[in-house]
Formats: C-alpha cells, structure tokens, sequence
C-alpha cells in the first residue's frame, strides 16, 4: 500500500487538474522501477496498491527504497516543481490475495504515516506472521496434493507386551511432509493448516489410500500375524457426509480386512453426536476405533465404558506423571484398570526408555509404542521389520 503524504496541499494549491496529473506521474514513476513490480493501481484518492512478484525480504527493502526516492525526486507540473512524498506498507505474502493481506498491507501503511510519512514499514506483527505463514502453507500444500509426490507416510510400529519378546502388532501411519524449500515439515506444523482450508479432506483419502496399500504389503509380508494398521483421522473428515461408504470402498479396492484398520479418533471429536454415530457405522464395517492421546481430558474416564470404542491409546503425558513418584504410577495403574473393566485393550504411547517401559508394563499396558522400540520408519524399514 503506497499513500501519498502530501497530496492535498498539492491539489489545493496547484488545482485539481494539476493533482490528477501528479497522480498519474506518480503511477508511471512507479511502473517505471525496473524489475520485479508487476502492477500499480489506483485504489482511490492518492492510495495505490503496488503488486510485486518474486521478491525475496532482502530485495524489498531495496525495492522500498527506490519507491521512495522516486517519489520524492520533484515532480515538474504545469511550470511547477512539487514535493512529495509517500508512506508505504508492506506485506510479504506466497499468495497474493485474501482479506487479511490486504488489511495488513493497510495497517502496514498506516503505522508508516504515523512514524511521520516519508517511509516503508513491514508489517510483522505475530498474528500477520501467522497468517502469511498459513497462506503460504495452504497455497504449497495445493500444490503438493496436485504434484503428489511431497507427502510421505511413515510407519510406528506398536508392540504387544507378552510375558517373552514384544511381538509386533502393527503400524501407526504417520504424514510427514518434503516440502521442496522449507524441507521435512511436521504435521504438527501443517495439520491445523489442512483443516482449516479443508484441505485435510483430500490429504485425509491419500493417506488413507495409501496406509491400508501398504498395510496389505505387509499383511502380504507376514500373512499370519494380522498386522493392524492405525490410521489417524481428522474430525472434519469423520463428520463428512459418505465418511464410511468411502471408506468401505477404499478397503474394498486395497484388499484388506476391515479389522486390520484402526481409526484414531481424539477425545475432543467426540463430544458432537455425530461423530459417534459414524463411528458406530465404522464399527459396523468391522473397523477398529482407537482413543488417541487419552488422559488429556480427564472428564471421559467416568464415560470410558460408554465410548464408541475399541482401544485406549494413554497419552505420553502420564509417563511425566509417573516420573513424579509413587502416585503418578498408582494413578497410571488405575487408569489402565479402569479402561480394562471397560473391556478396552490399552497403547501405552512414547516410551523413550527401559524404565517407561517396565512402568507399562508393570502397569499392565497391552501394548507399547515409542523411540524406544522404534521411531516412525520408511515404508521399506517397516517391511524389513515385518519380515524378521
Ligand atoms: P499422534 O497421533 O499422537 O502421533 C504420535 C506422535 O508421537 C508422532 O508424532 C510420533 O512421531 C511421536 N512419537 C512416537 N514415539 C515417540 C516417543 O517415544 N517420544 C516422543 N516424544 N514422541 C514420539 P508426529 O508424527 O510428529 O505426529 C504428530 C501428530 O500429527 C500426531 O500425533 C497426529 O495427531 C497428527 N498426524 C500425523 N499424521 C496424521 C495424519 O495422517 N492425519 C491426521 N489427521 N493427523 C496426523
Ligand atoms: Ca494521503
Ligand atoms: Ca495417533
Ligand atoms: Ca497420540
């Protein structure tokens, strides 16, 4: 956003002819400045939008910089020498668009007149920052879910605790994301992004496409073991309308058993009444639920036993507890317990050590996942595993 300084002694001392000519000189200076500036508009009075593409932060400090000295190099109008000069907001955005880009650019410009004019002020407030930041995270991920080569599964493997060796019990599929420039992002990062922008929807069927391909390998790999494979699920894809029939026909295309998915579902998704109804749906397909991260909420143990589900995944967060002391473990025990009277199974997630794992298994964990036993591997990684 450029606004002029002082245009309106311009207009008023030298007329209005005189100011539309300035603003027209002013355009064309602009559009003048070789390189990147792909656009210059009028939005009204002296306000102009200036478009640019392919900047990196560096070359818009240049850029800014240029802008300004050519508008405060005097302007010749009708036999007169008029001084100006200009404040600038600026934004940094991957894609250009959307309301909050243009209220920012605004705000941007805004603070630069009221630093007194005559300069450029990058908006960078954290709340910007984070818009850009997901603009730009939405805008690759299109991209990405069009290239179809970014995303990449990997597989945790979870363990059933037996009285010997641990035997392996299946996978978690976890997302990760190559992004061709920030390089291996987390799902953390992007997630909340894709739900947002619904893209999560499309994201949501590949992983789903691809967790049970590979989970036939592996089954193919080891056919007696019935490997299970989790899959984690969003809530906006569970409340979509053909949630199970599209998932029926996924398992129906990759050859699977229903009972050899897992859907894990949080805690919080199941506090609207749909979404246990599709979930009973599921089960009807023969699909397993799984409570993920578990504990996090402690309201649900009181309706454990009336959960639409199959197993109890305990969140990490219990292994801090149990660091505590004696209590910690007592309070572990009783929540294992009590999922157990509920006839639930229970993962005990992220153990990291020996000791986290005598505690699970003391506490009586049927199963295990975490570093300790093995970080999520490459596809590859987890078919060598499942053939030793
Ligand atoms: P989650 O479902 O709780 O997944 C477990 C997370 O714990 C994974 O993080 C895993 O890499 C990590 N982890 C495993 N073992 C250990 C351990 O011993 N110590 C510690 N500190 N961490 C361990 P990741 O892969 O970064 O995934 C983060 C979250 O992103 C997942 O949490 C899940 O909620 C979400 N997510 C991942 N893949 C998908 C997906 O395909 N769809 C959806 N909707 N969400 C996904
Ligand atoms: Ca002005
Ligand atoms: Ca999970
Ligand atoms: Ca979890």
């Amino acid at each position: 956003f450029l606004d002029l300084d002082r245009f309106k002694a311009v207009n008023d001392t030298l007329g209005h002819d005189a100011g539309d000519t300035l603003l027209i000189e002013v355009a064309a200076r602009l559009l003048a400045i070789s390189g990147p500036v792909h656009l210059v508009t009028r939005l009204g009075g002296d306000e102009f939008v200036v478009l640019c593409y392919g900047l990196r932060q560096e070359a818009v400090v240049h850029l800014v910089e240029q802008m300004r000295q050519a508008i405060m190099t005097p302007f010749e109008i009708m036999g007169r020498s008029c001084h100006i000069s200009a404040s600038i907001g600026i934004v940094l955005a991957k894609q250009a668009g959307g309301l909050n880009l243009v209220r920012a650019a605004d705000m941007a410009m805004y603070s630069a007149k009221q630093a007194g004019g005559n300069r450029g002020v990058m908006y960078e407030s954290a709340l910007f920052d984070k818009a850009a930041q997901q603009f730009a995270i939405e805008a690759d991920m299109r991209d990405a879910l069009r290239e179809g080569d970014q995303f990449v599964l990997l597989y945790q493997p979870l363990f059933r605790l037996g009285a010997g060796r641990s035997v392996l019990a299946g996978f978690e599929a976890l997302l990760r994301w190559r992004h061709p420039v920030r390089g291996w992002l987390s799902p953390a990062l992007f997630i909340p992004v894709a739900e947002e922008s619904e893209l999560i929807l499309p994201l949501g069927e590949w992983v789903m496409e691809q967790a049970l391909r590979q989970g036939r390998a592996f089954h193919a790999a080891s056919p007696g073991a019935g490997l299970v494979m989790n899959v984690n699920v969003s809530a906006l894809q569970l409340t979509q309308a053909g949630f199970c029939s599209g998932l029926a026909g996924v398992i129906e295309a990759e050859g699977l058993d229903a009972g050899q998915l897992c859907l894990e579902i949080t805690e919080s998704m199941l506090t609207g009444a749909g979404a246990s109804t599709v979930l009973a749906e599921a089960r009807e397909l023969g699909v397993q639920v799984a409570i993920d991260d578990f504990g996090i909420g402690y309201s649900s143990l009181s309706y454990l036993r009336r959960l639409p589900v199959d197993v109890v995944k305990l969140d990490r967060s219990f292994l801090e507890d149990v660091g505590g002391g004696s209590s910690g473990e007592a309070f572990v025990v009783a929540v294992i317990a009590l999922a157990h009277a509920a006839g639930k199974p229970v993962v005990f997630e992220g153990i990291e050590t020996q000791d986290q794992k005598d505690i699970a298994r003391r506490a009586g964990a049927d199963m295990v996942q975490g570093f300790f036993f093995a970080p999520p591997l490459s596809a590859n990684a987890a078919l060598e595993l499942v053939r030793s």
